[in-house]
């Protein structure tokens, strides 16, 4: 569920930079031991599989649930029809004037073997591991309750911090994210000596500097952090990730990530023992997880059997649902005539007043009243749930007439139109399955499809327009669905998740909210300059009062940015954002540039979970008001 592919595109591209501004010798351990720098590069994230983090074995049961449907279906849906409309076009001399006669019987007993399969299909979706792993008892009857349902099942990954609990129980993948960060990666750098290991430990800044730079982004979309919108948080960087991998590797997420990403078969002994120092190093004699018990520190072995359970589940993400091919040219002009008298499917609802409608939703292009339509839309999120599951329903109950159709064929019909049915039926239920992904990728469960990224949701989950969350940062804990924004309760004090700017308050069609999308997301990846003087003055903010204050004296300082004394000042690229740190891109290579440079390892909160650029801080939460909110 992460943002895998962000990350990985993060560490290609600073090795890229690395090596154009004098620093080869760094850009070559990443390109060289490029697997191992992708883990690197996914850094404390690996320990979302952890063995202290045992909730998240709720999204292995979902990911298998998934795949194994995604499994029935392209083996029998697809490669057992395509063989037997093979053997029935070999029976027939022309398939477009052969009538069934001779065939019949073979014709009939292949037909009703696939009215077997379909039904078990139908069954699986509807009452199968799936439904269960989301708990309903049938996933399209109680499609309305997909989106409080899933709510449910990210609520469970709220950080501990968040309900006041202090770091003995923690998991290690929050510890990794909230406290010492820095001094981890510094760790990481100091006890590294083989290639392996200094390639590991130069990729794990590169986290450091997306985390710190794109959670910004993300929070600003989001209208809150992660501790307090989980589901939205997880949802939004699906979407980042799907639109990422197309844009820069022009690759289809749900069959090409895991190629990508390539990562190593195991994780090798020299970056384990490295982990395993840098846990040690940095945490021993600070409170700490004690979850896993004795000590609290992951065992080496622990440590591989999280990374073993990490690439296993990964390869679950990637999930080709193949779709049909027409069994010969003529297809669709038969198949009208043969669906002539079916039913049309059931039209959409309209359950906000005034004069949006569905299509409006949905649509990509941005005016007042897509925005619109688009919020009240999505405060009644459970209507538009709904009509989809009475649409799959539909599907299931037109596959079920046309194979009464099929099987009522009188001998004169022709081998045409059977092959047409036996595709309709194919189509119908490849629609069901890529709907079903469309759901899930709305409540954060899978990727989206980048044609899902390329309409109203992805717009408002990608561009910081729709929220104008900056204006208003932190939300407290809300527990509406994921496709609003967040309510009007806020934490207090407020502070800011970045500053990206909508490119246009007017009207824009569909082409020009691409352009948007991709201006704003390239920027926080790797086109905004970086600004020495604002990362020296954040990482120099003695209490997160002093970083609050600096979001209003840089930002009012005029358009030039703060003098600094860190190395490669002089290089600083012009239009700099006084108040901003700058890209993902910039910042990973300067910090790997300057590694012994304080600056570099900085304990930021990698969350952004007060605001931007926060060091690690402790407060009294949960609550309204944040009690003794300090840095440590
Ligand atoms: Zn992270
Ligand atoms: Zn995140």
């Amino acid at each position: 569920m992460p943002k895998y592919a962000v990350h990985t595109i993060v560490m290609e591209k600073t090795a890229e930079k690395l090596s154009a501004t004098g620093q080869s010798a760094k850009a070559d351990l990443l390109v060289a031991h490029r697997d191992i720098a992708a883990v690197g590069a996914i850094g404390p994230d690996l320990f979302f599989w952890a063995p202290d983090y045992t909730i998240s074995q709720t999204f292995l049961t979902l990911f298998d649930a998934w795949d194994s449907l995604v499994r029935i279906y392209n083996e029998s849906i697809i490669s057992d029809i395509v063989e037997a409309m093979e053997s029935i076009k070999e029976a027939a001399d022309n398939v477009l004037e052969a009538t069934l006669g001779p065939s019949y019987e073979l014709i009939r007993h292949l037909v009703g073997e696939f009215k077997e399969t379909a039904e078990l299909f139908e069954q699986t979706v509807k009452y199968g591991a799936l439904a269960a792993a989301v708990g309903v008892d049938n996933l399209v009857a109680n499609m309305s309750d997909l989106p409080s349902a899933t709510h449910r099942i990210f609520d469970v990954f709220k950080p501990p911090l968040q309900d006041g609990k202090s770091e003995k129980d923690w998991y290690w993948f929050d510890m990794l994210h909230y406290r010492y960060a820095g001094d981890f990666a510094g760790n990481l750098l100091a006890s590294a000596v083989t290639p392996e290991q200094k390639t590991y430990a130069y990729a794990y800044m590169t986290h450091i500097a997306t985390d710190l730079i794109g959670h910004g982004y993300v929070n600003q979309i989001v209208g809150g952090p992660y501790r307090t919108q989980v589901q939205r948080h997880v949802v939004m960087e699906n979407f980042l990730d799907t639109w990422a991998l197309a844009h820069y590797q022009g690759k289809d997420i749900s069959r090409e990530l895991v190629g990508y990403l390539n990562f190593p078969e195991s994780l090798p002994g020299s970056v384990v023992d490295l982990l395993d120092t840098a846990f040690v190093n940095t945490y021993d004699g600070k409170a700490h997880p004690r979850i896993l018990g004795g000590d609290g520190f992951l065992s080496k072995s622990q440590i591989e059997d999280t990374y073993r359970l990490f690439t296993r589940i990964t390869k679950l993400l990637e999930n080709k649902i193949e779709k049909p091919e027409e069994p010969f040219s003529d297809v669709l002009r038969i198949l009208e005539e043969a669906l002539e008298d079916f039913t049309a499917p059931p039209s959409p609802p309209n359950p906000w007043e005034g004069d949006c409608d569905f299509w409006d939703f949905l649509a990509l292009g941005f005016t007042e009243r897509s925005r619109e339509c688009y919020r009240k839309a999505a405060e009644a999120i459970a209507e538009f749930f709904e009509y989809l599951g009475e649409l799959l329903e539909w599907t299931f109950e037109s596959i079920a007439k046309i194979f009464q159709f099929l099987l009522a064929l009188p001998l004169a019909a022709t081998v045409a139109v059977v092959l047409a049915l036996l595709y309709a039926i194919q189509l119908s239920l490849y629609k069901i399955l890529t709907t079903l992904r469309d759901f899930l990728a709305l409540s954060g469960i899978l990727y989206p499809s980048i044609g899902m990224v390329y309409t109203g949701h992805g717009r408002n989950l990608l561009i910081p327009c729709f929220c104008n969350a900056c204006d208003s940062f932190p939300h407290t804990y809300y527990g509406g669905n994921c496709l609003e924004c967040p309510g009007s309760e806020l934490e207090l004090p407020r502070t800011v998740p970045s500053w990206y700017v909508c490119a246009s308050e007017g009207a824009a069609d569909e082409s020009q909210v691409r352009a948007m999308m991709e201006t704003a997301i390239t920027q926080f990846i790797e086109t905004k300059p970086l600004n020495l003087g604002a990362l020296e003055a954040y990482a120099g903010a003695t209490s997160p009062q002093e970083t609050r204050n600096l979001y209003t004296s840089l930002g009012g300082g005029g358009p030039v940015p703060p003098p600094t004394s860190l190395p490669g000042a002089t290089g600083q690229q012009p239009g700099a954002a006084p108040n901003e740190i700058g890209s993902a891109v910039e910042l990973a290579n300067w910090m790997i540039a300057n590694p012994d440079n304080p600056v570099a390892l900085t304990n930021w909160n990698l969350d952004s979970d007060r605001g931007y650029a926060y060091k690690q801080w402790t407060g009294e939460l949960p609550g309204t008001d944040i009690a003794d909110e300090a840095y440590l």
